[in-house]
């Protein structure tokens, strides 16, 4: 596999090991990566770190961190890899707090949903001698918080690393090799391809799924009623993505602002053409939408990705 890209299964190469991991942030994500090294031995020590002292309690009741703490320096300190697990907005001050006390040689990793802003707020902070490999592991559910993760998160989808040309390669497979173990099939690619890709196939979906239940929530109160009773027809499967945390999502759309707008200007165009189909009776034109959309469903049934 090379820095500028590639693509590599799930299952292949040796299994990796890290003497001292620390996490930094332990919701979904953290958690889930946290009990992945724990059941496949691939870490030393497990040091998690969290913003409050209830989410660290939780942590030590759960038993995946070898130790826990507030300060993300503590954890950063002496270990080979070091992984952001926060929302996107807290990136730039922890990369500052933990820069002074990173080890020369160490990794540092992420998993945020959007990658060039990653590599805006963090890289300007490494010293020399750290290997940064920015990440995405293309896998969630709409739950939050250390009692939301598990090992299997992972297993069957895609993590998309999106290394700084000039990379060290060996680094770089070292992270593949995690979520390899995790079950992923890794891809590399350029941040801002990954950015314009997510903008579409998961920053859009949500931005819909939020407004949609939000113009269901200001309807009238005689209506409301109705929308939770005969939810099954649609709207259902809108509130699962519009339940998901909150401010992770503000983070998402405030730094994969470009390439959300840029979608977004194509799906109101595409949108206002079904409207106009809708008013003018085009019977002929929704149908062939709806043709062509259905194909993208089997496409992702055939790709095991439903
Ligand atoms: P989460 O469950 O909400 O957990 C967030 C964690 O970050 C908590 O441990 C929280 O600590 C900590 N944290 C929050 N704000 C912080 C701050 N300002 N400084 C330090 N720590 C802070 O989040 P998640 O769903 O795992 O998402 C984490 C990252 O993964 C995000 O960047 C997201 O883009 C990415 N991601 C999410 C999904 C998904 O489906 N959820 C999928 C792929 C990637 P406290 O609990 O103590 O506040």
């Amino acid at each position: 596999m090379t820095a500028e890209t590639g693509t590599s299964n799930a299952g292949s190469g040796a299994p990796v090991y890290f003497d001292r991991v620390a996490l930094i942030g332990i919701g979904l994500i953290g958690s889930s990566l946290a009990r992945l090294m724990r059941r496949d031995r691939l870490a030393g020590h497990i040091a998690v770190s969290a913003r409050t002292h209830a989410t660290l309690d939780t942590v030590e009741r759960l038993g995946f961190a070898d130790s826990t703490t507030t300060d993300p320096r503590q954890a950063a300190a002496d270990a080979d890899l070091v992984v952001l697990c926060t929302p996107l907005g807290a990136y730039a001050d922890i990369a500052a707090a933990i820069a002074p006390v990173l080890k020369e040689g160490a990794i540092v990793s992420d998993v945020g949903s959007v990658k060039g802003s990653v590599i805006a707020d963090v890289s300007p902070h490494l010293p020399d001698g750290v290997h940064f490999v920015p990440g995405h592991p293309v896998a969630g559910t709409e739950h939050s918080g250390p009692e939301a993760g598990f090992a299997e998160l992972f297993a069957g989808r895609y993590c998309v690393l999106t290394p700084p040309p000039g990379t060290d390669a060996a680094a770089i497979e070292r992270v593949a090799q995690l979520w390899r173990t995790g079950g992923m099939t890794v891809e590399t690619m350029a941040a801002q391809h990954h950015d314009r890709v997510l903008a579409i196939t998961s920053h859009l979906p949500h931005l819909i799924a939020y407004t949609i239940v939000g113009t269901a929530t200001d309807l009238e109160d005689q209506m409301k009623e109705k929308v939770v009773a005969f939810s099954a027809g649609g709207f259902r499967d809108f509130t699962r993505i519009a339940a998901s945390d909150p401010v992770m999502w503000r983070d998402i759309f405030l730094n994969n602002r470009d390439e959300v707008l840029e979608m977004l200007g194509r799906f109101s165009e595409d949108l206002t053409r079904l409207q106009r189909a809708i008013r003018w009776g085009e019977g002929e034109t929704l149908e062939e939408t709806f043709k062509r959309t259905r194909e993208i469903r089997r496409g992702i049934l055939a790709a095991k990705q439903a």
